[in-house]
């Protein structure tokens, strides 16, 4: 059975829902295709629902520019449809004398990127607003926030349902091809098998963008980056935190240090750390919380000895490897790829919560443009 539809998002993580309102709203038909039995079971349930402020990406990148764009789409969109979320804001700890310069680099990036409301507070300071807290210096991110993600997915559904478009579960996408005078054939699996004409193709499958592009006749390889999976473990903290905001170290090379953040509950927890693996695995194993406790003490000595109990983990979606510099977001349109009405979204890894309606708009633009230039 073949059936034909004008758009098509594959994936119905937060990003992809993002993309298919946007298309929605602009008057397009739209299905998303979506392989779980619900929306949002891969890395948008999977992680710390951290509105970003913007601070630490490279300047220019899209990135540093979805970030900061996202988030004030972001609030704006959660405070009209009341959607759960708060701007409790982020404190970065300088907890020795010498970490103290880097608040001032980290201050400066923030600012070309268009992030110029940090705060800078000194030990009595952080006392203030932070008793528990053991810190030289510290900045404070007013922006900074958390959002309740699966209530942010059903509304971005619930929208472009309401325009007239479909989320359909159960239905993975297996392989596709390009067809001769534009536009695309899918082939389904799942509980009703099929094959799916498209003219707009957006792939926004996270871990397996890369994947199912290369099942897709057509697109050229070299356009499309090899994915590498980058685990990330968090841990519970037993009781309350002492804390009313997220608690993050200067950031290290690796990563931003083992930090706290709370969920709207007021749930505290550590990580994600950072493990590379080969395949998908959830496990959370409570040896890697070892490390944790002199890194967290560092601006928190009162770490009870066996607080942390293990959570959950998620995937980071990289396109880079462990020993490479981060990649920034890939949106490979028709300019990369040379096909009108395709769109691949590479290594979108955090913010891409925070970036997923700034990502949106910018698909929704590209998705317009039947010429490659
Ligand atoms: C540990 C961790 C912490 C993070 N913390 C933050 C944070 O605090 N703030 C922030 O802004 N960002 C954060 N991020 C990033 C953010 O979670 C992701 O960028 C975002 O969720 C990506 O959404 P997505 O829709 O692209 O992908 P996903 O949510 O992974 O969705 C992809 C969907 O595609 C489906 N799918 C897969 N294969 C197929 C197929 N063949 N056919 C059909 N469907 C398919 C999957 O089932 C899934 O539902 C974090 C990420 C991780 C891993």
């Amino acid at each position: 059975m073949t059936e034909r539809v004008e758009c098509v998002v594959i994936g119905a993580g937060v990003v992809g829902l993002a993309v298919a309102r946007a298309l929605a709203l602009s008057g397009r038909e739209v299905w998303v295709l979506e392989a779980a039995g619900g929306i949002g079971t891969g890395a948008s349930s999977r992680n710390s629902e951290v509105v970003h402020a913007g601070i630490y990406y490279p300047t220019n990148s899209l990135k540093a520019r979805f970030c900061v764009q996202g988030k004030h789409m972001l609030y704006a969109y959660c405070a009209e449809r009341g959607i759960p979320h708060r701007r409790l804001g982020k404190l970065i700890v300088a907890a020795e004398d010498a970490e103290v310069p880097t608040l001032d680099i980290i201050r400066a990036k923030a600012a070309l990127n268009g992030v110029d409301d940090l705060e800078w507070l000194d030990t009595a300071d952080t006392q203030r607003l932070e008793p528990a807290l053991r810190a030289a210096a510290a900045l404070l991110s007013p922006s900074t926030g958390i959002v309740d993600s699966h209530a942010l997915m059903l509304s971005f559904q619930g929208d472009t349902e309401n325009a007239g478009g479909a989320v359909v579960c159960h239905a993975p996408v297996l392989s596709g091809s390009t067809r001769p005078g534009g536009g695309f054939m899918l082939r389904i699996g799942g509980d009703e098998p099929m094959q799916l004409e498209c003219e707009v193709l957006v792939n926004a499958i996270g871990l397996r963008a890369p994947d199912i592009a290369r099942c897709i006749a057509g697109i050229p390889p070299e356009t499309i980056p090899y994915a590498y999976l980058c685990k990330g473990s968090y841990y519970s903290l037993a009781g309350r935190a002492p804390f009313h905001r997220l608690i993050y170290p200067v950031p290290e090379a690796a990563g931003l240090g083992v930090h706290l953040t709370l969920d709207l509950g007021g749930q505290a927890r550590f990580g994600p750390d950072v493990q590379w693996v080969e395949h998908e695995e959830y496990d959370v194993d409570i040896r890697r919380a070892d490390g944790f406790y002199a890194a967290i003490r560092r601006y928190w000595p009162g770490l009870p000895d066996g607080a942390l109990t293990p959570g959950y983990a998620g995937i980071r979606p990289k396109i880079s490897g462990p020993n490479e510099p981060a990649a920034d977001f890939v949106v490979s349109g028709p300019a990369q790829h040379g096909l009108g009405g395709l769109v691949n979204l590479f290594g979108i890894e955090s913010p891409g919560l925070t970036s997923a309606m700034a990502i949106a708009e910018h698909v929704e633009g590209l998705a317009n443009r039947r010429n490659v230039s």
